[in-house]
């Protein structure tokens, strides 16, 4: 059964008739083929008819680990950051993040970025949603990810080791955690903090700076490009 937004999409966009084909996901990895039975005015009745498992969601589970950052920023990290095949984005109140994002606001930020993945899911047809957190601090972080999961803290300050060679020396069968600062970057002791606590690596992502977003977009895109199923 479709109903919601699922159905109006469905009914309205789609404009689809009883017996036509449909593909849908279930979140579990598994494509799932069906039929429209029956149209009715609060949901779409589908019978199942097949199901699937494409290769489309990346075999490395990488999750961006974002300072708050203002704006539309946030928004793009989530629809780019879905479609190259993140596999979660953990909001974080970073010492430097000019948004505080707090209580209802927050969780409503967060709600909107989870519309935006699910969205960049279905357009870049993966079958998995990544999963959308709610904004932790940096106590909350180890809870939030899947037991094993490697860090990185991309540190404009380290100049002694890049992304591309510190690579070499983690295991692409084991989830990724990628810390990324807000605009402001990271403050010396948040990065202490991530590498005493969290076992977090500093690493260089070349000689210039660029913006959050941008670090986050290149830093996703070269883990998948070396252990993943990009490019
Ligand atoms: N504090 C910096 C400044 O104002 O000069 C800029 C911080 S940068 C806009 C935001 C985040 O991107 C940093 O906290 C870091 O995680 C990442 N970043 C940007 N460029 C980087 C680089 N060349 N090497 C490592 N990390 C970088």
């Amino acid at each position: 059964l479709l109903r919601d937004e699922e159905r109006d999409h469905l009914v309205r966009v789609l404009r689809l008739a009883p017996g036509a084909k449909i593909a849908g996901f279930d979140n579990s990895g598994g494509e799932w083929l069906g039929i429209v039975e029956d149209i009715e005015d609060r949901i779409v009745v589908c019978r199942a008819i097949g199901q699937e498992y494409p290769l489309v969601e990346a075999q490395t589970a990488v999750y961006l680990v974002l300072g708050l950052t203002k704006g539309e920023k946030m928004d793009w990290v989530v629809q780019k950051g879905t479609e190259l095949g993140m596999a979660g984005l953990l909001p974080l109140r970073g010492k430097r993040s000019i948004v505080q994002l707090a209580g209802p606001r927050a969780v409503e930020r967060v709600a909107r970025w989870q519309k935006i993945a699910a969205e960049a899911v279905k357009q870049s047809h993966r079958v998995k949603e990544p999963v959308i957190e709610q904004v932790s601090d940096w106590a909350d972080l180890l809870n939030r990810v899947p037991a094993g999961t490697q860090w990185l803290i991309p540190y404009e300050e380290e100049k002694s080791i890049g992304l591309n060679r510190l690579l070499d020396q983690l295991d692409p069968t084991r989830p990724l955690a990628i810390l990324i600062g807000p605009e402001g970057g990271f403050d010396r002791t948040e990065v202490l903090w991530a590498e005493e606590r969290l076992g977090a690596r500093a690493v260089s992502l070349g000689p210039r700076i660029l913006r959050a977003e941008t670090a986050a977009l290149a830093c996703l895109t070269m883990v998948l490009a070396k252990w993943g199923d990009l490019g």
